[in-house]
């Protein structure tokens, strides 16, 4: 312990240097993601310590309301005691024992608890631990999907513009540009692409596609109802069932990834519901754990499992795997987590917060300064600020938000807004009133220089 740092104790810390001291020895240790780690400490970010419901609480004691869910993967809150629970119970019997040819009777028991709830024909599990690493997966099972029926030249995936899918190589070449992928264009495998959610005609050119392409394509990947990482991007939950028709049709796998919309995040267990379709193949992320432990799963439907079985150490069976897929502390979070999400409570408050937030956003930040559109979807809202400010402005306001207690962050020139399902209707009066303050302030600010 370094004795110049203070003890984080909120009431015997001098109120301003333990923060500023965190965020100097986190800023010359550690390598954020997706963070200009140059400007990171002078960014005054938040040095997390401990949290309380929908609540961080900072080095300082100060507190923050977790209003983009630690990045869309937290549910319930924080501190669920019933999920603290269940890891210390796991805790007594094992942490972790490799999925790799032996198993684990509490992955056992999740994959069972899954099964009927996920919008998959006979569904088969395959768990890792990051959403990238699920959308590798499927894309994996789909390519090897034909090489084990037999057919050849089925090596191409469709995907749609705006689409984020994850952040290893695969997964950004099904991912669209932006979000810095286009540095490893030489490393990105080229797909069909169809125009992402902003096209309203998305569905039917993707299905058309389809038909183009048919003898080359192994699989189609959407992000069902939301693109989330394109800024909140939602699509009519009926337009997906054309490119669904079309993939049926000609008999191209669909990946659906809901690794961000799934777990209750827009107001159904899974948005493939309220879409009406049901994957070939489905990708599992974020909320599985209710954010927390790292959690992933590709859900792979009993007709595309079934390509994949044969002889022991034949061609047929999938080489792939990851050192700390199905986890048994993860695996006992997430069963406990699944039962609790399912009490109607807890769906029923995230679609009438959901409701709710769409409503406070359509008065109070639709006509707010510099603001151009506002989209929600349940618990997932993105504030869109006019191209013509400072490419830092969505910035600044969330940083002038974060002042104030609410922690949330921007993907571009949009703010999002993504509380957990548990969020209650006065803190989202408090989320939506700091942000139409930062909004006022930062833009009119701005517009004054
Ligand atoms: C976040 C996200 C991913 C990637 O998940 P990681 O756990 O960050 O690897 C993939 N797809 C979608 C739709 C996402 O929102």
């Amino acid at each position: 312990m370094n004795p110049d740092i203070p003890p984080s104790d909120s009431t015997t810390a001098p109120p301003s240097s333990s923060a500023t001291a965190w965020a100097a020895r986190d800023q010359n240790r550690v390598w954020h993601g997706f963070t200009q780690m140059a400007t990171y400490a002078a960014s005054r970010p938040v040095i997390v310590e401990r949290a309380e419901g929908n609540w961080l609480v900072d080095v300082e004691g100060r507190r923050y309301l977790d209003a983009i869910s630690s990045v869309w993967v937290n549910t319930l809150g924080h501190a669920v005691p019933e999920l603290d629970q269940a890891v210390r119970e796991q805790l007594d019997r094992v942490a972790h024992s490799t999925m790799l040819g032996n198993g684990n009777r509490v992955v056992i028991e999740l994959a069972e608890a899954l099964a009927p709830l996920v919008p998959v024909d006979d569904p088969h599990f395959l768990f890792a631990s990051d959403g990238a690493a699920s959308v590798e997966q499927a894309a994996k099972i789909a390519f090897q999907y034909w090489v084990n029926r037999g057919v050849n030249g089925r090596t191409k995936f469709l995907s749609i513009g705006g689409a984020y899918h994850g952040d290893t190589i695969g997964s950004l070449s099904l991912g669209a540009d932006g979000f810095g992928s286009d540095i490893f264009d030489d490393l990105r495998f080229q797909v069909v692409r169809a125009p992402g959610y902003e096209d309203a005609a998305w569905a039917d050119t993707a299905a058309a596609l389809v038909h183009d392409h048919q003898g080359e394509l192994a699989a189609a990947i959407i992000e069902p109802l939301v693109q989330g990482a394109a800024g909140i991007r939602t699509a009519e939950p009926g337009s997906a069932s054309a490119l669904a028709d079309a993939c049926a049709q000609h008999g191209v796998l669909l990946i659906c990834d809901e690794v961000a919309t799934g777990f209750g995040r827009t107001g159904t267990l899974f948005a493939s519901e309220q879409c009406q379709i049901t994957p070939d193949l489905l990708c599992l992320g974020k909320g599985i754990t209710g954010g927390y432990l790292p959690m992933s799963a590709t859900v792979a439907a009993g007709h595309v499992y079934a390509t994949f079985l044969g002889a022991d150490l034949g061609p047929e069976t999938l080489y792939h795997g990851h050192s700390y897929g199905g986890n048994a502390l993860a695996a006992a979070v997430a069963l406990r987590h699944l039962e609790l999400i399912q009490k109607p409570k807890v769906l029923a408050n995230a679609r009438a917060r959901g409701a709710e937030l769409a409503e406070l956003l359509a008065k109070r930040i639709a006509r707010a300064p510099g603001v151009v559109d506002v989209r929600s979807i349940g618990l997932l809202a993105g504030i869109e600020l006019s191209e013509n400010l400072h490419e830092l402005t969505a910035r600044r306001v969330c940083a002038a938000t974060v002042e104030q207690g609410v922690l949330v962050r921007s993907i571009g020139n949009v703010v999002t807004v993504v509380p957990p399902l548990s969020i209650t209707s006065p803190e989202l009066e408090l989320i939506v009133g700091a942000l139409e303050r930062s909004l006022t302030e930062t833009v009119n600010g701005e517009m004054a220089t």
